[in-house]
């Protein structure tokens, strides 16, 4: 496989292209409603944000497997909606960062990234008659190389001097087309497969990064908040307030820690939200660290 800078959109001929009005609409449509079963369970028509668990472990997975694949983009100047995953190749990201820049106005992002479990749960909601929903790894969301946004007329002139292009038919949706990227499909269903074999000794499947019956099945009896052994486990990542806002296990000990630390925390809920950030910066202060906020080795060590 060449993994190299040579892969283009174009080259991806088997995506299909979704309407993605009617997905956003989905998405916005109700709150997490509590959810907290497997894939399969998840009520029809709830946000998908359901999975912001699962989620955040499968895009660390990937940036495992090629290291900063794919990097957050909640610092540019963007406004995000609650399920978007604003995550973006380097140089997709770059060329979007010039764009805002020479507008200088803020971007407004419905939709960006989609993992393998949020289309999952699109793909079990999927209509009979309706639009065309992809299989988990065929979505045109899925290479971190596509934006749903608002205002796309106004927006064009400055995307299409930076490599991104509107796509015909469909309102909301922007793709990269620049240089330097690569195909990520396979790697977010490889990434899944490496994750649920972590979890699933006894019930191995095959970690070759293609679509099928037994990895659907896997990915259908996956908890939506994320697999007991999560991937940052043996790399620990860095903690700090963004958006979608992070969670796991990892947040959930910190926010004991600080707890324990008489910090105050109502709820260890294992998601760093505005109280937790709050609380860092506090204990970081007391610590007379740089009260950023950012729960680095340094953060970390003190609190052990
Ligand atoms: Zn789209």
């Amino acid at each position: 496989m060449n993994n190299s800078n040579s892969d283009t959109l174009a080259q991806m001929n088997d995506l299909v292209i979704e309407p993605c009005l009617e997905i956003n609409e989905s998405e916005e449509s109700a709150a997490r409603a509590g959810f907290n079963g497997l894939l399969k369970d998840a009520p029809r028509g709830v946000s998908t944000s359901i999975v912001n668990g699962l989620s955040q472990q499968l895009i660390y997975q990937i940036n495992l497997i090629f290291p900063d694949a794919l990097v957050g983009c909640d610092d540019l100047n963007v406004d995000l909606a609650d399920a978007a995953f604003a995550f973006l190749q380097p140089a997709a990201k770059q060329g979007l960062q010039k764009a805002i820049q020479e507008r200088g106005v803020k971007l407004v992002v419905n939709s960006g990234y989609r993992t393998i479990a949020q289309q999952m749960l699109l793909y079990n909601w999927r209509g009979s008659n309706s639009n065309p929903v992809a299989p988990p790894g065929r979505s045109n969301h899925q290479s971190g190389l596509a934006l749903d946004i608002n205002d796309r007329a106004g927006w064009e002139p400055f995307l299409k001097r930076h490599g991104w292009q509107p796509l015909a038919g469909d309102p909301p949706h922007i793709d990269y087309r620049g240089a330097g990227v690569r195909d990520l499909r396979q790697a977010t269903i490889k990434a899944f497969q490496q994750l649920w074999n972590k979890n699933h000794p006894s019930e191995y499947i095959q970690d070759d990064g293609l679509w099928g019956a037994k990895t659907e099945s896997c990915l259908n009896r996956s908890p939506s908040t994320g697999f007991k052994k999560a991937p940052w486990d043996d790399k620990p990542r860095i903690l700090r307030l963004t958006r979608p806002l992070m969670e796991g296990s990892d947040v959930r000990k910190l926010q004991e820690k600080l707890k324990a630390a008489g910090f105050a925390i109502s709820v260890a809920d294992g998601v760093f939200g505005p109280g937790t950030d709050k609380a860092v910066k506090q204990f970081q202060q007391q610590k007379k660290l740089v009260a950023d906020g950012i729960v680095g080795s340094k953060t970390l060590e003190l609190m052990a």
